[in-house]
């Protein structure tokens, strides 16, 4: 990969990363993606998608991702299976370090998407996959019968509880607020499950645990009362922190820490682009992030064009 220098090198191999891959590399351009696991990002932990054009039934999260790879392969777009340590976009050569050795390029596309925000509780990473999960959909079969929590007040939340009510015997959605973000769509669905149970105006504040998750310890926002649940797992769904750590000094950000791009998705450094959920913008989804690397790509046309 070393002596290559590419045309376009795309971080990430989401729906947006192979969105971008596919209009690159038919628009004549040599794309590589580089990808640290398997495509997808997010999109490839959900195993039905429901609100993406064109299947009348849902489709697989993982299914699309392998299909979008291999849609952007068919044309000649390659993927490196790598992770990119660190990167200098300035100038016309941009060079990434990665644990496959470096890579040089004359545009850079970050599809590096964002990652699920923890509660920030001590013990909270010891207990990933004991008894703590961040996606319901991967992870509530292994609660089948058992009663769990989820916490948060948004889309993701409210998803998740009515995912997890229809495996688990109790479900407590569990709210900082007195009232949900989440959209109307989901609001009579939850109120109609019986075993979902709100406990609003309450603050995670501690993880009981001996080898797993025994239970929560709640403050109430409003009392400042401490209360003690007893529950199998405790999904957490309180948004997302965006993969910017590799470009934070390069890039500017917005203040949430997203990657300050607008509709062009030019950033602030010549030839370098950011798509998909990594991007400040107003709808975070895999329609959005595909849409984004189709707009990319044009933008990447211009600027190397400029350059010739
Ligand atoms: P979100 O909309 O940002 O909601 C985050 C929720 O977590 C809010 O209720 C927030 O409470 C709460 N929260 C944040 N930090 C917290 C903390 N430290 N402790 C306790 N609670 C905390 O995030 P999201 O639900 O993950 O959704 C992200 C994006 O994906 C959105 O654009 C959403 O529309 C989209 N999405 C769409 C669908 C769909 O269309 N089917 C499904 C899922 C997600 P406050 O209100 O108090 O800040």
């Amino acid at each position: 990969m070393a002596e290559k220098l590419w045309d376009v090198v795309i971080i990430g191999g989401g729906p947006a990363g192979y969105s971008a891959a596919l209009y690159c590399v038919r628009a004549g351009y040599s794309t590589l993606v580089v990808e640290m696991l398997s495509a997808g990002g997010q999109m490839a932990t959900t195993s039905a998608i429901e609100n993406y054009p064109g299947f009348v039934e849902s489709v697989d999260g993982f299914e699309l991702a392998m299909t979008m790879q291999q849609q952007a392969e068919k044309f000649g777009s390659e993927t490196l299976y790598a992770q990119v340590t660190s990167a200098q976009l300035e100038g016309p050569v941009k060079t990434l370090e990665t644990t496959e050795g470096p890579v040089t390029a004359r545009s850079v596309i970050l599809a590096t998407g964002a990652d699920p925000r923890p509660l920030g509780l001590a013990n909270e990473d010891a207990l990933r996959g004991r008894g703590v999960s961040y996606c319901a959909t991967c992870d509530g079969g292994f609660y089948k019968g058992k009663t769990v929590a989820v916490v948060g007040g948004g889309n993701s939340a409210a998803e998740d509880a009515l995912t997890l009510s229809k495996l688990c015997e109790k479900v407590y959605l569990i709210h900082r607020r007195d009232t949900l973000s989440a959209t109307r769509s989901y609001l009579k669905p939850l109120d109609k499950a019986q075993n979902i149970e709100f406990l609003w105006n309450k603050q995670v504040t501690g993880l009981t645990a001996d080898k797993k998750l025994s239970g929560l310890t709640l403050t109430d926002t409003v009392t400042g009362e401490e209360s003690a649940l007893e529950v199998d797992g405790v999904f957490v769904a309180i948004g997302r922190v965006p993969n910017t750590w590799l470009v934070k000094d390069q890039v500017a950000l917005d203040r949430q820490g997203y990657i300050q791009a607008d509709e062009t998705t030019r950033t602030s450094l010549p030839g370098v682009f950011a798509i998909g959920d990594v991007r400040q913008k107003p709808l975070r989804q895999v329609v959005t992030a595909v849409s984004d690397g189709a707009v990319a790509s044009k933008f990447v046309e211009e600027y190397l064009n400029g350059l010739d």
